[in-house]
């Protein structure tokens, strides 16, 4: 593997995470921030890229070709939107270069043109880029496994900013694959995303999702285990996003001398079984 500083691409530059990617790259040894690139028409292309993001000049100007940004690079720092998201996938996989994708909201078929991707590039997606909450989700496939679906009751509760576009949050998504996994059953078939009106008596063996937002609020997640007379509760509180900066560089370098292939947070912090 080269010694050399990995030169990372940050795209969505002027959003909330990618703001915190530009700071965080600029604090750390072994990355440095190769190009910058926000939407086509977006009033930051031609932007200073450190100006915009608090840091002051870095001389890195926001640009709106990707292509051409992804060309002499090692990797790309993706939190975007999904159909930006499946562009760059593409775009990526021609240059060769690591992508690291935080976007949520995906489709099924957002997801499947990814995959396709991952046949040429390093892709690590994960809908939560934190060791905490990856740490978490190991702790829930277990406690799932271990509390018996009759008896046990899984709800996923979680909270954001009143900006967050998609829901459930990818987080609650993944902790509710992660609880899926261990009660062995497929969660698409199995969740219950809202509850409203005469809805019944709760159905045996599904995970319920319940969705609040407001103000600004970076992530809570809960996942409760509901038993006859006693509650199992597990958290995970995001104070700061540069957690999620730090885990996102952190896989960027992580997959630097990989194979092609489609990775998750657990592969890179070593916590996949
Ligand atoms: P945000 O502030 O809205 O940032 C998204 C940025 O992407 C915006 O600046 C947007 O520009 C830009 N963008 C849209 N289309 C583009 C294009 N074609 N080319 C380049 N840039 C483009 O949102 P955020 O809070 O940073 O979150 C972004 C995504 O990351 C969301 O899906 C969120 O759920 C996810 N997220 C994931 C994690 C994780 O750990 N996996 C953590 C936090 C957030 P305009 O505003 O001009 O459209």
């Amino acid at each position: 593997m080269s010694d050399a500083a990995m030169k990372l691409v940050v795209v969505g530059a002027a959003g909330r995470m990618g703001q915190t990617l530009i700071r965080l790259i600029d604090s750390m040894e072994g990355v440095t921030l190769h190009a910058a690139v926000a939407r086509p028409g977006s009033p930051f292309v031609g932007k200073d890229a450190g100006e915009i993001a608090g840091l002051g000049p870095n001389g890195v100007i926001i640009g709106d070709d990707p292509l051409a940004a992804f060309l002499h690079a090692d990797g790309l720092l993706d939190f975007t939107t999904p159909g930006t998201t499946n562009e760059f996938a593409a775009l990526a996989a021609q240059a060769r270069i690591v992508h690291v994708i935080g976007t949520t909201g995906c489709s099924d078929a957002d997801n499947a043109k990814i995959a396709a991707a991952s046949r040429h590039a390093r892709i690590v997606k994960s809908g939560n880029m934190s060791l905490g909450v990856n740490l978490l989700s190991v702790f829930v496939e277990q406690a799932a496994r271990a509390l018996d679906a009759a008896d046990w009751d899984i709800e996923i509760l979680e909270m954001h900013h009143k900006r967050k576009v998609d829901a459930p949050s990818g987080t609650a998504l993944l902790l509710g694959e992660a609880a899926a996994k261990g009660r062995n059953i497929d969660l698409s078939s199995q969740s219950v995303r809202v509850r409203d009106g005469h809805t019944g008596a709760r159905e045996t063996g599904t995970v319920g999702f319940a969705t609040l937002r407001g103000g600004s609020v970076i992530g809570e997640h809960s996942v409760l285990f509901a038993g006859e007379g006693e509650i199992v509760s597990m958290s995970h509180s995001a104070a700061d996003r540069s957690i999620f900066a730090r885990g996102a560089i952190k896989a960027a370098l992580w997959a630097r001398d990989k194979k092609p292939g489609f990775y998750s947070m657990l592969d890179v912090l070593g916590l996949s079984s």
